[in-house]
């Protein structure tokens, strides 16, 4: 058991009928990519956030696979109290010391939240995100309808923060026969305190068919595009595996490096790093550290595009140039333009693969390494 860890619960069980259309709203596209998947990335990108659960609905596991590919999901109940508590069931063998609980129908969930919410759970059985209410309210429909104050109500929002144990034992203890809107009730009704933190507008839930409308054009409206370049080189040495493009390269020597040291996608992942100004390969994945000798680069780039996803961006193109006098480069390019754009998650069709060499001149010249230089186009929110 893990003390200290916290995991993410995304309830994506619905049918969505409200939205419209035959695919449940939570598979639906929304800003360019399945719904579920702009909340999955946001917390598979936090660093606070140790693992993720979706609670699907019965029978729903293709739809799950299309939309997100492979995922540790659990098949939720018919209610949604039944779907988290069939996701709390799933973490019986090895607790984690926090939860964060989430309703995939709310896609846009900001890093600053989840970390207000850790934050509270410091000093809180539970944690949840609120915002003020703007509307007036009245109760009745006639002249005289009654306003109500707003002081003291609040619209709330999910990820709801628990200290894991108090969050089973609330589910364990609230009757069977009755469903609970929240899972904040459910902590409230054992007598625990709840702390409310300061929502987001970000995380408004997505319901009607105008909603997918008005989130799309506000996701489009606010991405600017971005381009940023990544360089890198390394020695070429007798007794190595030669790996450039995420592809294995039959060569007389290969790239040395704490890694498999594949210059190409060292060079791509720093350039979709770029993007978002989020540092360099060297800052995720220190050479110093020993868990990442002899580690597939592919891991690397595919972390940098869960960050570039997880901020709301869209990555558009990639263009590699490698620089060296062997091998050659022709008879792979195929072969890299298509890993490279599995890895982006991209058609192939938005990646380029270039070679040059430099004419027998300086270190790539004279075969003492490899050089790499790329340029990663996206859109991304303006904010970032
Ligand atoms: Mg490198």
């Amino acid at each position: 058991m893990a003390p200290h860890r916290t995991v993410a619960l995304i309830v994506a069980a619905g049918r969505g009928e409200r939205a419209g259309g035959d695919l449940p709203k939570q598979f639906r596209t929304v800003a360019g990519t399945p719904m579920l998947a702009h909340s999955l990335a946001a917390f598979g990108a936090h660093p606070a956030i140790d693992d993720v659960l979706v609670v699907i609905g019965e029978g729903q596991e293709a739809l799950l696979k299309q939309a997100v590919g492979d995922v540790r999901f659990a098949v939720g109940g018919p209610t949604r109290r039944q779907s988290v508590a069939n996701g709390l069931a799933h973490f019986h063998a090895g607790p984690p010391a926090r939860i964060l609980v989430h309703d995939a129908a709310r896609p846009f969930v900001p890093a600053t939240v989840i970390d207000r919410l850790i934050a509270a759970l410091d000093s809180h059985a539970g944690a949840i995100p609120v915002l003020p209410v703007a509307d007036t309210l009245v109760r009745g429909n006639d002249a005289a309808g009654e306003t109500v104050s707003r002081d003291e109500l609040w619209r709330v929002q999910t990820p709801q923060a628990f200290a894991f144990d108090l969050l089973v034992e609330a589910h364990r203890r609230w009757p069977q026969d009755r469903d609970a809107t929240d899972d904040a009730q459910m902590l409230r009704a054992c007598g625990h305190d709840v702390a409310l933190i300061e929502g987001d507008a970000m995380l408004d839930k997505i319901t009607h068919a105008a909603d997918f409308v008005a989130a799309d054009a506000r996701a489009a409206m606010s991405l600017v595009s971005r381009s940023a370049t990544g360089f890198d080189v390394h020695r070429l040495e007798a007794g190595e595996e030669l790996w450039l493009g995420g592809v294995r390269i039959p060569h007389d020597r290969g790239l040395s490096g704490h890694s498999d040291a594949d210059v190409a996608l060292h060079a791509i992942t720093d350039a979709v790093l770029g993007t978002i100004g989020a540092g360099d390969i060297g800052q995720h994945f220190p050479p110093s550290d020993p868990q990442w000798k002899g580690a597939r680069s592919a891991q690397f780039l595919e972390h940098a595009v869960a960050l570039l996803r997880a901020a709301g961006g869209v990555l558009d193109f990639v263009d590699l140039t490698l620089i060296c006098e062997a091998p050659k480069i022709g008879p792979h390019r195929d072969a890299m333009r298509a890993r490279i754009a599995e890895l982006l998650r991209l058609p192939p069709a938005q990646v380029s693969v270039k070679a040059t060499t430099t004419e027998r001149l300086g270190f790539a010249g004279r075969g003492e390494g490899i050089a790499a230089q790329a340029i990663a186009t996206a859109r991304v929110p303006i904010c970032v």
